[in-house]
C-alpha cells in the first residue's frame, strides 16, 4: 500500500533511511519524532499517511513560504491540499472550508498562529483528523537558534486532539533539543528515528581568504544558470560582492534584515522562480528558504560555529543533486568574531563557550583530514572512514618534511620578541622592504629573508598549519601577535620532525567540477540542457518553480535513460501517475527530437 503511494503518487521506487519506519508508526498510531538531514525527505513521511488514510492530515509549518512550497509540490503531484494562513483571502479560506466538508481535503498546512484561533480549532475538532505533523519541530526549543513562542504554545495539540497521533519532523536536532520537542509536545511514549547527519551529495571545500572575489568569480564561471547563495558577514560585504558580481554579468542579488520587507520578499521571490541566480546574503537569509535546487552555497567569511554553518549549507541541494559548499576564511575573520563575542553583553560563561565553538570551526577550516568526519564527530556520531565528498578525501593533500620552514618561522618570531603579526611575519621572512619592517630594524635579524623563495600565500597556509600543530599560537588580546608556546622549543633545539601539507592553491585543486553528476547516471549534458529548457518554459506558464515540475536529478535520469515510450518514461525517478500525464508528451517529444527521431 504505501509503496504503491510512494511509485503512484510520488513516482519513487523505494524508501529512504527511517522513511517507512516513520510511516508505519504513525500508521499504527503512535506519536513519532522522526530527525533527519535537508533533503532527508521528511514531508512523505507525512504525506504518505494522509493519503493512506481516509481524512484529513494537519501540517503546522513556520512560515508561508515552506507552506506553499510544499502545497504547490503536492497539487503538481495531483493532491488536494491547502494552506492556511493570514494572506489568505477570506472568499477563499470559505471556499477551503466547503471542500474540507466534503472531505475532499487530505493535508491542509496552517501556521502555529492560526492553530491559536478557538474557532479554527473547534471547526478542526468536528473533522476526521487522521494525523497532526509538525514541520521544523526543533523551533519548540529555546536551545536553538529560530525558537519561535507560537510553538511553545503547541503543547495544547495533545489535549485538543487527543485520539490523533502527532509526527514531529526536524532536521536540525541535539539531544536536548529532542528532549524538548517530546516535552513540549506532549509525545506520547513517541517512535523515535534519528537518521545520520550526513548529507553525501555535497561536495565540501574551505579554502584560505585570499582574493576572495577572484576565487568566487572563476567558480562562478563554471557555473553558470546555477542557483546559489553567498553568505556575508556583514551588510555592506553583501552589497559590494553583490554589486561587483552584477557588474561582472552574474544574475545576483542581496538580501539582509536591513532591507524593506517587499524587497526581501522580491528577492526571495526571484530566487525561488529562477529569475535571479546568485543571492549575497546575511544569515538572514535563513530558514524559509526551501528551494530545493540549490546548487551552492558559499561562505565568504568563517561561520561562527559548526552548527550554524551546517545549517547553512544544508540549504544547498535539497534535490539529491550534487551540490557545493565552499567556505573562505582568514585571522582577520576570526579575530573579528572573537571580538564580537567579547563586546557583547552576554555572561563570561557564554562567552567561553561561544569562544571554544569558534575554535572548533577554525580547526574544521584549517584541516588537512577529511572535513565531514569533523563534523559527524561534533554532532555525536562517529565514522572514522573518509567520506569522498570534501576537498581533502578527494585531493589528499600531500605531506613533506617540513622542520626547515618551521624552524625558519619559529626562529623569526623569537627574534623579534613575539612582537609580529602574522603579516608581518610573513614579510619579514619574505624580506620585505616595508617601512615598518624598516623602522624597527627586523631586516638585521638573522632570519630576514630566509623564505623569500616561499610566496605569501604558502607561507600562511604553513604558518596555520604549524598553529595548528601546537607550535605557536595567535595572541587575539594583544593584535593577533604570534607567540611561541613550550612544543617550539623541541622544533628549534631538539630536532623533532615535522610534516607539513603541501599548499594547494584553490583553483588548481583538481575540481570536482559537477562530480557527483555522472555517479548515478551517465547524463547526456546537451540533452539535459534542453530538458532543461523545456521544463523552464512549462514553469513559466504555469507560474510555478521550475524545481516543482521535475527535479534536476529526474532530468538527469531522463537525459541517461532517453525514455521515448510512456511506460519507460514512468520507470523514471519523480514521475509520478500525475506528472506521467501531465508532462510525458512533452518530455518524450523532446527526447524524440533529440535522437533525431
Ligand atoms: P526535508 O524536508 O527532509 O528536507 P523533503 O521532504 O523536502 O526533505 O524532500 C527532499 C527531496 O527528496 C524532495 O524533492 C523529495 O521529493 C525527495 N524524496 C523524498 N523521498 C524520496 C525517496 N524515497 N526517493 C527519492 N526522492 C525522495
Ligand atoms: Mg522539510
Ligand atoms: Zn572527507
Amino acid at each position: 500500500m504505501i509503496h504503491k503511494i510512494l511509485k503512484d503518487t510520488f513516482g519513487y521506487g523505494s524508501f529512504r533511511p527511517f522513511q517507512q519506519e516513520a510511516i508505519e508508526s504513525s500508521l499504527a498510531k503512535q506519536d513519532v519524532l522522526l530527525v533527519l538531514p535537508t533533503g532527508g525527505g521528511k514531508s512523505i513521511c507525512f504525506q504518505i499517511p494522509a493519503l493512506a488514510q481516509d481524512g484529513m492530515t494537519i501540517v503546522v509549518s513556520p512560515l508561508i513560504a515552506l507552506m506553499n512550497d510544499q502545497v504547490m509540490a503536492l497539487n503538481q503531484n495531483g493532491i488536494r491540499a491547502y494552506s492556511i494562513h493570514s494572506n489568505i483571502e477570506y472568499e477563499q479560506k470559505n471556499r477551503i472550508f466547503s471542500e474540507i466538508d466534503r472531505g475532499e481535503v487530505k493535508l491542509l498546512y496552517i501556521s502555529p498562529e492560526g492553530l491559536q484561533s478557538e474557532q479554527l480549532r473547534t471547526y478542526l475538532q468536528s473533522k476526521p483528523i487522521d494525523l497532526i505533523a509538525v514541520d521544523e519541530a526543533h523551533c519548540v526549543s529555546m536551545w536553538g537558534n529560530d525558537f519561535r513562542p507560537d510553538y511553545v504554545k503547541l503543547s495544547m495539540l495533545k489535549a485538543a486532539f487527543p485520539s490523533v497521533p502527532i509526527m514531529a519532523v526536524t532536521a536540525t536536532a541535539d539531544g536536548s533539543t529532542q528532549a524538548d520537542i517530546v516535552d513540549k509536545l506532549n509525545l506520547d511514549n513517541p517512535a523515535i528515528y534519528i537518521g545520520s547527519f550526513e548529507r553525501p551529495n555535497i561536495t565540501l571545500t574551505a579554502s584560505p581568504g585570499l582574493d576572495r572575489y577572484g576565487q568566487i568569480k572563476q567558480f562562478l564561471a563554471q557555473r553558470q544558470e546555477e542557483s546559489g547563495i553567498i553568505y556575508c558577514t556583514s551588510r555592506k560585504s553583501v552589497e559590494m560582492v553583490s554589486s561587483k558580481l552584477r557588474a561582472d554579468g552574474f544574475s545576483a542579488d542581496h538580501y539582509h534584515a536591513g532591507m524593506e520587507r517587499e524587497e526581501r520578499e522580491r528577492v526571495h521571490q526571484d530566487f525561488i522562480y529562477d529569475r535571479v541566480h546568485i543571492v549575497c546574503a546575511t544569515i538572514a537569509f535563513g530558514m524559509g528558504i526551501d528551494k530545493s535546487n540549490i546548487r551552492f552555497v558559499m561562505h565568504y567569511n568563517l561561520s561562527k560555529n559548526i552548527e550554524s554553518y551546517y545549517q547553512e549549507i544544508g540549504r544547498a541541494g535539497r534535490d539529491g543533486s550534487a551540490a557545493e559548499a565552499l567556505l573562505f576564511y582568514s585571522y582577520a575573520d576570526i579575530t573579528l568574531l572573537k571580538r564580537f563575542i567579547d563586546d557583547s553583553d552576554a555572561d563570561s560563561v557564554y562567552k567561553e563557550v561561544q569562544h571554544a565553538k569558534l575554535d572548533r570551526i577554525w580547526d574544521f577550516a584549517n584541516t588537512a583530514h577529511c572535513r565531514t568526519n569533523i563534523i559527524l564527530n561534533y554532532f555525536g556520531e562517529y565514522k572514522s572512514e573518509g567520506c569522498m565528498h570534501c576537498d581533502n578525501c578527494l585531493n589528499p593533500p600531500e605531506l613533506f618534511d617540513g622542520t626547515r620552514y618551521t624552524q625558519m618561522a619559529l626562529s623569526a618570531v623569537k627574534r623579534t620578541d613575539e612582537k609580529l603579526n602574522l603579516n608581518l611575519l610573513i614579510d619579514v621572512l619574505r624580506g620585505s622592504g616595508r617601512q615598518e619592517i624598516m623602522m624597527n630594524g627586523y631586516q638585521h635579524i638573522k632570519t630576514y629573508g630566509v623564505g623569500r623563495e616561499i610566496p605569501s600565500k604558502d607561507w600562511r597556509s604553513y604558518i596555520s598549519q604549524m598553529i595548528q600543530q601546537g607550535f605557536m599560537s595567535i595572541d587575539y588580546s594583544a593584535q593577533g601577535r604570534v607567540r611561541l608556546t613550550p612544543l617550539a622549543q623541541e622544533i628549534l633545539f631538539e630536532g623533532q620532525v615535522v610534516k607539513l601539507a603541501k599548499f594547494v592553491w584553490q583553483e588548481k585543486k583538481a575540481k570536482p567540477k559537477r562530480a557527483a553528476r555522472v555517479t548515478e547516471f551517465e547524463v547526456d549534458e546537451p540533452l539535459f540542457e534542453r530538458l532543461r529548457k523545456l521544463r523552464s518554459a512549462m514553469a513559466k506558464e504555469q507560474g510555478v518553480p521550475a524545481y516543482v515540475i521535475f527535479p534536476n536529478k529526474t532530468l538527469e535520469e531522463l537525459s541517461a535513460v532517453k525514455p521515448v515510450d510512456e511506460i519507460s518514461f514512468s520507470l523514471i525517478n519523480g514521475v509520478g501517475r500525475q506528472k506521467l500525464e501531465k508532462y510525458a508528451e512533452a518530455f518524450i517529444g523532446e527526447i524524440k527530437g533529440y535522437l533525431g527521431k
